[in-house]
């Protein structure tokens, strides 16, 4: 077991059939070395790859997104939630389903960030469904950069996103997969981590 699966297993809580709170150390406080050791592992996974730039969506992903990046020594893209009436049309953009919110939102990246040149790592904390994931390959597809892998600090193996990247063929690579909740209790799956 890893250091971020046992930080699941020992703090995490199950709220309803399939949201998992780890505001304790991801989503609200951070835990910063285990923070920090998700950018060595992911760095560690991906390295043999151009990567050009990482980028991920606000707010939880940033920090995950620089640990990785300072080993790459490339800079760090975020996706911006909501309309952002400073930025004009100079943004791509793609909408996206919040599963855990139940509303879609848009992303953006300014155009001056992402070019066909890039080579990029998408990172994020939580892997559901795949709508975040899928819209930021749309808008790495609207700025004609390449998508080299995805890297995710805890994906929910009982949703489909995980799935459906893979089915693409895309180098998914998760720190920690949630098999199941049941009535309170976090069921991870087995990984040679
Ligand atoms: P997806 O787009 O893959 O359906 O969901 C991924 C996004 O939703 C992540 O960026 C994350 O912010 C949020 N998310 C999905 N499931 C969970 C969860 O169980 N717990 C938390 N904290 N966030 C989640």
């Amino acid at each position: 077991m890893n250091a971020l699966e046992r930080m699941i297993t020992e703090k995490g809580v199950v709220i309803g059939e399939d949201i998992l709170k780890v505001d304790m150390f991801l989503n609200h406080q951070i835990d910063v070395k285990l923070i920090q050791q998700m950018g060595v592992d992911f760095y560690e996974h991906f390295k043999d790859r151009p990567i050009t730039k990482v980028l991920t969506i606000e707010a939880s992903g940033i920090a995950i997104a620089c640990f990785t990046a300072l080993l790459f020594d490339v800079p760090v893209v975020f996706g911006k939630k909501g309309y952002h009436k400073n930025v004009g049309s100079n943004v791509y953009s793609a909408k996206v389903y919040s599963f855990t919110k139940g509303v879609s939102y848009d992303i953006t990246v300014m155009k001056d960030y992402l070019t066909e040149k890039d080579k990029v790592l998408f990172v994020d904390d939580f892997l559901a469904n795949g709508a975040a994931a899928e819209g930021m390959m749309q808008i790495i597809a609207q700025a004609g950069a390449t998508l080299q892998g995805i890297g995710i600090a805890i994906e929910k193996g009982f949703q489909e996103g995980g799935d459906k990247l893979r089915a693409k063929g895309i180098d998914l690579y998760s720190l920690a997969i949630v098999d199941k909740m049941e009535a309170g209790r976090i069921i991870l799956r087995e990984q040679n981590t």
